[in-house]
């Protein structure tokens, strides 16, 4: 214990801001931003569009006895994850998460992504979530990534189709582990790829204001539309978590879709004006 003295000794030995920050000490400390880039958001913004990204259904899953989760250790994050899946838990049967969560999360399984080069990070990854199944009793896997994710940035890996493709290399790798282990167990293991997307609260307005037709909109109709979205904002924030479709002719059709030609174009634009700064 510090004496009166020792205090205001260590006190005296801080810079001017130092002290400032023991008086006012920051809520919530200093964060590494989390916000999606624009560029990013309107690519994920299209895939929702051209259903590769799809609204969670829960009845597609009905985890009776919980889920798994191949989750990203994120800590601004996992909170929300785990009050997401909880819920559909808890609707469908117990409230029952079994995290297995490492920096990156599924894209570290994925062997075409860097994340986990020359490491064995995926594979302990993909085996306690398979032993956390069998030890658990737990039938459904959700392979859940997210974005903007700080080890997908680290590794240059954090474009929107590389960490989409990434989740589902991860999921399609678990089955095929799930089936190389026991045949006759894995037929009755659900395995979901999903996303949790933090929009970032400049994007969801924007992407609100484009959808609702804003620039047509009389004043009246803006302030009622503005005021639904910030009312939306406070209470469920901007994150997001979906659905990407397993079926390979999904991603086919966005490949060729508009949609896709149209974001990269304006994510094509952004980069190339932040490049000329
Ligand atoms: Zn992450």
């Amino acid at each position: 214990m510090l004496t009166g003295y020792e205090v205001r000794r260590k006190i005296a030995n801080v810079s001017r801001i130092g002290r400032l920050v023991l008086i006012f000490p920051a809520r919530g400390g200093c964060r590494v931003k989390t916000e999606l880039p624009y560029q990013q958001a309107v690519v994920y913004r299209a895939m929702r569009r051209a259903g590769l990204l799809q609204d969670v259904d829960g009845d597609r899953l009905k985890p009776r006895r919980g889920v798994v989760a191949v989750i990203c250790g994120d800590g601004d994050q996992s909170h929300d994850i785990f009050k997401y899946l909880g819920d559909i838990c808890q609707f469908y049967g117990e409230r029952r998460v079994h995290p297995v969560a490492l920096n990156g999360g599924p894209l570290l399984i994925a062997k075409n992504l860097p994340l986990s080069a020359n490491l064995p990070d995926g594979d302990v990854l993909m085996r306690h979530a398979l032993d956390g199944a069998d030890i658990k009793q737990i039938d459904v896997i959700i392979v859940k990534g997210h974005a903007p994710c700080g080890a997908a940035g680290k590794h240059k890996a954090d474009d929107p189709e590389q960490v989409v493709a990434g989740i589902l290399e991860a999921r399609q790798a678990l089955r095929a582990e799930t089936e190389r282990r026991d045949p006759d167990a894995a037929r009755g293991i659900r395995i979901a790829p999903c996303i949790q997307i933090s929009w970032g609260e400049e994007n969801f307005r924007r992407f609100r204001q484009d959808e609702a037709g804003y620039a047509t909109l009389m004043r009246r109709q803006r302030l009622w539309l503005n005021t639904r979205i910030e009312f939306s904002l406070i209470r469920h924030g901007a994150k997001r978590s979906y659905f990407i479709s397993p079926q390979p002719e999904d991603w086919d059709a966005w490949m060729k879709s508009d949609e896709r030609k149209k974001a990269l174009e304006v994510a094509g634009t952004v980069y190339a004006s932040t490049d000329s700064w």
